[in-house]
């Protein structure tokens, strides 16, 4: 055997970096490295400098909502090529790759669920596969989220993580716009209630649509939120732009979402939500008798 062979053996068969199994979570704001238990343990949230790790979808269900409580719906709706679409790949073999990495077939999970006792319906967008772009499937699941919030006057909260629209389906995507806000205007006029939580990134023809169309709007702390990319924005506009404009607590101060609230919360503050606008005032009024209400005071009661 050639040196240079062995060699090569030798490497085949060592893991890649980014294939080696690792306990260590470096966080990407303060730069710690940290055992991944200690960051689990705390949410997923950096313990150092509380900088909010994105998390997959299984985690932030589990997180969100009562155990046990979690039942997936339209798990078989499966995403079509209309255009025969190919970029850089086909966009069959994309949906093809995002199932094979997710074990999924949509970018977006819909179920009914439980969130500290209140039944709610919940869709949760998966940025791992095709970047949680909307589609006609995902944009379908929603709809069919609000009918069953609507048949059993139930709540509707959605967790966005998304790229934006799906450009692979064109015009099919670019309509789900229209379609989810049709949808979430049936459910305001059957006065239930959409709480939208915003998380990183949150950008394009989601941001765009049902994500700033909730009753309440969420974000969690640090989160990318906005239409077009800043590149894109100081190219086209010329000028500078203020640090950290796309970032919840930039959209906070100038009005665009109602509350940053901290994951260790967000359950909690959902449920209280959800409880207040379903005129559901007794119960809400014991949780904040038993001091588990953080954001909503007295006397916006
Ligand atoms: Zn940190």
């Amino acid at each position: 055997m050639k040196f240079g062979d062995f060699l090569g053996n030798f490497r085949r068969t060592q893991p890649s970096p980014s294939e080696a199994p690792t306990h260590w979570v470096k966080c990407k704001s303060c730069q710690s490295l940290m055992y991944y238990k200690e960051v689990e343990n705390q949410l997923n949230v950096c313990p150092k400098c509380g900088f909010h790790l994105r998390i997959n979808v299984e985690t932030r269900i589990k997180q969100l909502t009562d155990e046990s409580s979690f039942i997936e719906m339209d798990a078989n709706l499966i995403p079509v090529d209309p255009l025969k679409f190919v970029d850089k790949k086909s966009y069959k073999k994309r949906i093809q790759e995002g199932q094979n990495r997710t074990k999924r077939t949509s970018s977006a999970i819909a179920g009914e669920c439980e969130i500290d006792g209140v039944k709610t319906q919940i869709i949760v967008f998966d940025f791992s596969f095709m970047g949680g772009s909307l589609g006609s499937v995902e944009g379908e699941k929603i709809v069919r989220a609000v009918k069953r919030a609507i048949d059993k006057e139930q709540g509707l909260v959605i967790v966005s993580a998304s790229g934006g629209a799906r450009m692979q389906e064109s015009t099919f995507s670019l309509l789900q716009m229209s379609k989810t806000a049709a949808a979430l205007k049936e459910l305001s006029n059957h006065k239930l209630p959409y709480i939208s939580l915003l998380t990183d990134p949150t950008m394009g023809g989601v941001s765009a649509s049902f994500a700033w169309l909730g009753d309440i709007i969420i974000a969690e702390p640090g989160a990318l939120i906005g239409f077009a990319g800043q590149r894109v924005i100081k190219q086209t506009i010329g000028a500078e732009l203020p640090e950290g404009f796309q970032k919840s607590e930039f959209l906070l101060d100038h009005g665009l979402i109602d509350m940053i609230v901290k994951r260790s919360e967000l359950k909690q503050t959902i449920s209280n939500m959800l409880r207040f606008l379903q005129n559901d005032k007794d119960s809400f009024k014991l949780k904040l008798k038993a001091n588990l209400a953080h954001h909503v005071t007295e006397d916006v009661i």
